[in-house]
């Protein structure tokens, strides 16, 4: 089954999520081909490697959600790609549906987990704020947008390695971005992030995310927080965790001083490894943390930052 991936770059590097939607190309068994805006062949070689075939470039375009669209849905025909994957990311939940209508074709959003073979496809996506997953078989031709860490990446994967360049028309846009401002966000991206350290209404105030940001800087976390710490005016909205902030699927994800609330887990539930720290042995976070410490995060945290520290020194 033809499939056609959508890599994305961030600030000149490929994103993970990029390599991770070769491989799952690859999974369904290929011919995997992967449009990359604006990117060069170091990216194009770590997508071969990942899992693609063709890689089709893409130049001097600007982004723009109906432009994108229009042009992945004109390759998407040109391939005669049956399964369109996108990341589940800021700019792929913004032109996913156009390209969907586009096409005619299935849409479905913010998948973990994907199989099939030549007629179908079947997937898995959390439902209902993370409380449940839903397994969806559905025909092709689909497009899915795929929750960034949630795949797993090949590495030196032997393909072809065909690089076509393109220059599909932009279409009919009706809409420009004029401007765009950068948010705070962290040393280090908090939806690309393996390992999240991220503090709630338990670390007390503002003043105390040094704790946590120096357990994150010993790991090279990123800093997350929950909508309680973001409310209160204590970090920037764009370190928010949640249904109503960011969806992140780290491998590691340290919750401190967060209770747990469903709206919380909609963020973080598909982590695979969570480490809870509240002294309240009834949250309803440890019912979702793989290792539960029942303690006072800044007891904890500044011993787990200095023993981490030991280890890497
Ligand atoms: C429509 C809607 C959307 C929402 N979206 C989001 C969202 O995107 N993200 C989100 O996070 N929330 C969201 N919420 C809010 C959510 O319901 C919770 O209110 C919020 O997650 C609580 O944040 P918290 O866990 O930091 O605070 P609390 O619930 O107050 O929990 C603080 C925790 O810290 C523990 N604690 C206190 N002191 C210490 C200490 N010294 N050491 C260790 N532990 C300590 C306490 O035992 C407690 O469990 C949303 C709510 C609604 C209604």
């Amino acid at each position: 089954m033809s499939i056609l991936a959508i890599a994305e770059l961030k600030d000149g590097n490929l994103k993970k999520i990029s390599k991770e939607l070769a491989s799952a190309g690859r999974k369904l068994g290929g011919p995997v081909n992967i449009v990359l805006f604006n990117g060069n062949d170091n990216h194009a070689n770590e997508l071969f490697s990942a899992g693609a075939e063709t890689v089709i470039k893409v130049d001097g375009k600007e982004y723009s959600p109906e432009a994108w669209a229009n042009m992945i849905s004109q390759l998407a025909k040109e391939k005669g790609a049956k399964v369109i994957l996108i990341p589940h990311s800021i700019e792929g939940k913004d032109y996913a549906g156009r390209v969907a209508i586009q096409l005619g074709a299935n849409l479905i959003a913010d998948v973990v987990s994907i199989q099939g073979d030549s007629n179908s496809v079947q997937v898995k996506k959390p439902i209902y704020s993370g409380k449940a997953y839903a397994n969806i078989k559905v025909s092709a031709p689909v497009v899915i947008t795929i929750r960034p860490n949630s795949q797993e990446v090949l590495e030196n994967y032997q393909s072809p390695k065909n690089i076509e360049t393109a220059s599909p028309s932009e279409g009919t846009v009706k809409s420009k971005i004029t401007n765009k401002q950068q948010a705070e966000a962290g040393k280090v991206q908090l939806t690309e992030a393996s390992i999240i350290v991220s503090g709630g209404r338990g670390i007390k105030g503002p003043e105390n995310w040094p704790i946590l940001q120096e357990l994150a800087d010993t790991l090279g976390a990123a800093l997350g927080a929950s909508r309680a710490a973001v409310d209160a005016g204590w970090i920037d909205h764009s370190h928010q965790v949640g249904q109503t902030g960011k969806t992140v699927s780290p491998n590691l994800y340290i919750a401190c001083g967060i209770s747990g609330a469903i709206q919380h887990l909609a963020g973080m539930g598909s982590s695979k490894i969570i480490v809870a720290i509240n002294k309240d042995p009834d949250a309803n976070i440890f019912k979702v943390a793989t290792y539960g410490v029942v303690d006072d995060l800044f007891k904890v945290v500044p011993a787990m930052t200095q023993e981490i520290k030991k280890l890497y020194s």
